[in-house]
């Protein structure tokens, strides 16, 4: 986001900007008879201060903009997520607790096989295999590459996907260390091996987000790097109303998006025998449930 963006978003809310420095916003204080604009804003760095001591805050700038009720443009607002993003329910998922580290590297089994990961991919993504529970573990890392957490597929057995514990799913994307955007755009799949596979025919800016539904957490994530967001949901009935959700999110803060589809009739990406991914821009059709069926062909 541009200075000159944030500070007419910022006036919007209410917030009168005097001065912009190197991504410091002085304001006049609201909250006080401030005539130095003493209410100092970093947005990116989400802190904010008032020097009277009126209001202090140093993870994220949601709760400045929520006290600040007068003249706020709700639907302007709705554009910047990432100003206004509050925390969510973290959901009850099943918890496993493994020593990734000491877990031999996978094999080309037939479930590797059939989403063509290679020898070389199993290597870069470092991705294990657990006796024990018949499972392949996946590493998942923080943007810095340090190791966070892991997912865990089950070959055969329920539930299929297992995260680590204590993993908060909706402060991750997959692979957090590895994508860039292209052009402004990252593709959203529903599953890692999904984004493995695109990683390994050269598409750096597809991510995972651990199961398809895009958490607010994972798009302030998203929206920190990218300007628009490509779905390319599974195709089935599961896969339609993920999407779904996904594009109400979208719509709700005004993010562009656009829809991406495994070529053929594969179910997911990692099926494909071949990885392109042509976007429809949303705009182009219009995407309700209908649509979105027909456009992956799902009956
Ligand atoms: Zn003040």
């Amino acid at each position: 986001m541009l200075p000159s963006e944030l500070e007419n978003f910022f006036n919007k809310s209410g917030l009168k900007v005097a001065r912009y420095s190197r991504g410091e916003f002085s304001i006049y204080c609201p909250f006080h008879d401030d005539s130095t604009a003493s209410l100092f804003v970093n947005p990116v760095k989400g802190l904010f201060n008032c020097f009277a001591g009126c209001i202090k805050g140093s993870n994220g700038i949601a709760p400045l903009l929520k006290k600040v009720e007068t003249g706020l443009d709700v639907q302007f607002m709705m554009r910047f997520p990432d100003l206004i993003m509050v925390e969510e329910e973290e959901e009850e998922a099943p918890t496993v607790d493994i020593n990734v580290d000491r877990l031999p590297l996978a094999t080309v089994n037939d479930y590797l096989l059939r989403r063509h990961i290679t020898e070389e991919t199993i290597k870069e993504f470092d991705i294990k295999y657990h006796l024990g529970y018949d499972a392949l573990i996946v590493p998942i890392n923080d943007r810095q590459g340090n190791l966070v957490s892991y997912l865990r597929r089950n070959l055969n057995s329920n539930p299929r996907y297992m995260n680590a514990k204590g993993t908060l799913v909706s402060q991750l994307i997959f692979p957090y260390d590895r994508f860039e955007a292209t052009e402004g755009q990252l593709v959203v799949v529903e599953g890692v091996f999904d984004a493995i596979r695109a990683h390994q025919e050269g598409f750096k800016n597809v991510v995972s987000t651990l199961g398809g539904q895009i958490r607010r957490g994972q798009l302030k994530i998203l929206m920190e790097y990218a300007r628009e967001i490509v779905l390319c949901p599974d195709r089935d009935k599961e896969g339609v109303t993920i999407a779904e959700k996904n594009v109400q999110l979208l719509e709700r803060y005004g993010i562009p998006y656009g829809f991406t589809r495994p070529l053929g009739s594969s179910k997911d990406l990692a099926e494909s025998t071949k990885v392109d991914l042509a976007v429809t821009p949303s705009f182009i059709l219009d995407f309700g449930q209908k649509s979105i069926k027909n456009f992956l062909g799902v009956r």
